[in-house]
């Protein structure tokens, strides 16, 4: 994105910056949408949201963080036996191997 003039308040230049953009979920719970490209104003701070960041903010918006999974009844059994010998739930497991996945896709 270009730098030009603020339309909101008309003085200003925009200058394109990576943000955190925080959101209420429909059940009111607070996320933040991290890495959003904006243009933001230099004199009045707006900013304007383009295409991708609005569609990047929507798709963060519609995860509610829960998550139905059907898994193969062995990949279960394995998964269960890994997360008692690591202490760890069922769901805690789950989301340690997904955050490790992520990570590596990343
Ligand atoms: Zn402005």
């Amino acid at each position: 994105m270009a730098k030009y003039r603020c339309p909101s308040c008309g003085k200003g230049m925009t200058s394109t910056r990576i943000v955190s953009v925080p959101v209420r979920l429909k059940r009111g719970k607070k996320i933040t949408v991290p890495d959003v490209a904006v243009d933001e104003c230099d004199r009045c701070g707006d900013r304007i949201f383009d295409a991708v960041a609005l569609r990047k903010i929507e798709d963060y918006q519609q995860c509610t963080g829960r998550l139905l999974l059907r898994l193969e009844p062995t990949m279960h059994a394995q998964l269960l036996r890994h997360s008692q010998r690591a202490h760890r739930s069922l769901n805690q497991q789950i989301v340690h191997y997904i955050a490790q996945g992520l990570k590596k896709g990343a």
